[in-house]
């Protein structure tokens, strides 16, 4: 028995290897998202029956995403981490009921939602105020230098404002707004070359460029949702420390909230999901973190996530005969 499981371990943790290459290293993803997931969930579902399987390099455990020797390698001051998912109310009252168990204090916990942003993660450390390095996520300790490339990017300032730390490693989303990734595509199809598949495709290979001003000529965007590390007092809630980045002239998302429990994540949620189709970039999910920055420390990370923040996704959109009509372009 042990070994047919172990057999089927193998199976989905190569299958797993092979889409986050297409995906992360070629951007070009074979399978939609939600066939992913579902593989994903199942290779966590039997390694949660079967901790003793469970190895260090599997794709549960570690951060996807690999380099592209092109660019050079930019180690991050602290790991970029992902997220771990919930795809329903149920599975985001077990996440809830584990932050008050792992804390063993009934204390109501406050949440920041924001929306999750459909591009590429990204992190910018600013000496003095003056953006020095931008790099890709990687596999969230070592990433690519892209720093050309995201001084193209408009809303990117090059200098910070105000009362900004002299070291700041600031994480944001880069994404590609529905409305260029529409003129994006029907340029291609004027002009005969291939198309992106999705919004988040568009963005990665229009980042991962080595001519900046491809890059420049991408009309990409940027919100930012956390910082690395900072050589400054910051604000003792998430919440606060978003309104800092702004103060510092980091553009954060508008949508962004700050709630007072869980039941009002969900109604942020719905409202957002609501919305998707009218906002003017691509989201698959919201994010809820825990606002109070006391509590974070005190919950802490799992190998590849960080214990006080979850995705909660939306139902899948996506289709598989969208991939497969589609052609592909870095
Ligand atoms: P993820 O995209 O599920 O979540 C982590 C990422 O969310 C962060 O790195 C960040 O880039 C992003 N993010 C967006 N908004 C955010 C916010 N407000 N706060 C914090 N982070 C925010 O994680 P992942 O590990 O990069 O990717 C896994 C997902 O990618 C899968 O669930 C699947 O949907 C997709 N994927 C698909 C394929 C495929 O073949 N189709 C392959 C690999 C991954």
């Amino acid at each position: 028995m042990t070994s047919e499981v172990q057999h089927k371990i193998d199976q989905l943790r190569q299958t797993i290897e092979d889409y986050n290459y297409q995906y992360y290293v070629l951007d070009q993803p074979t399978v939609p998202d939600a066939e992913y997931d579902r593989l994903m969930r199942e290779l966590s579902a039997l390694e949660t029956q079967n901790p003793e399987l469970i190895t260090a390099s599997s794709p549960t455990q570690k951060v996807s995403g690999k380099m592209d020797s092109a660019f050079q390698a930019v180690t991050h001051l602290t790991p970029m981490l992902s997220l771990d998912n919930v795809f329903s109310e149920e599975e985001f009252s077990a996440f809830e009921q584990r932050l008050y168990n792992r804390l063993d204090d009934n204390t109501p916990l406050a949440f920041t939602c924001e929306p999750k942003l459909d591009g590429l993660a990204i992190s910018i450390v600013y000496r003095n105020g003056e953006l020095e390095v931008a790099a890709t996520r990687g596999d969230g300790k070592t990433g690519e230098d892209v720093t050309q490339n995201i001084r193209t990017i408009a809303s990117i300032p090059l200098k910070l404002r105000g009362d900004f730390p002299p070291l700041l490693d600031v994480r944001g989303e880069v994404f590609m707004p529905k409305q260029a990734f529409e003129k994006l595509n029907q340029t291609a199809i004027a002009e005969g070359t291939k198309t992106f598949a999705n919004p988040r495709n568009a963005a990665a290979g229009s980042l991962r460029q080595l001519d900046p001003t491809i890059t420049a000529k991408r009309a990409l965007a940027v919100y930012f949702y956390s910082i690395g590390s900072a050589e400054t007092d910051l604000a003792d809630s998430h919440y606060e420390r978003l309104l800092q980045l702004k103060s510092w002239g980091l553009p954060i998302c508008p949508e962004v909230e700050k709630v007072s429990n869980a039941a009002e994540c969900l109604s942020f949620y719905s409202k957002i999901l609501k919305s998707r189709d009218s906002l003017p970039y691509e989201i698959d999910g919201v994010v809820y973190k825990v606002n109070q920055i006391e509590k974070q420390e005190d919950l802490g990370f799992v190998a590849k996530a960080p214990r006080w923040a979850i995705a909660h996704k939306f139902p899948a959109q996506e289709e598989m005969t969208q991939l497969l009509d589609v052609d592909f372009q870095v």
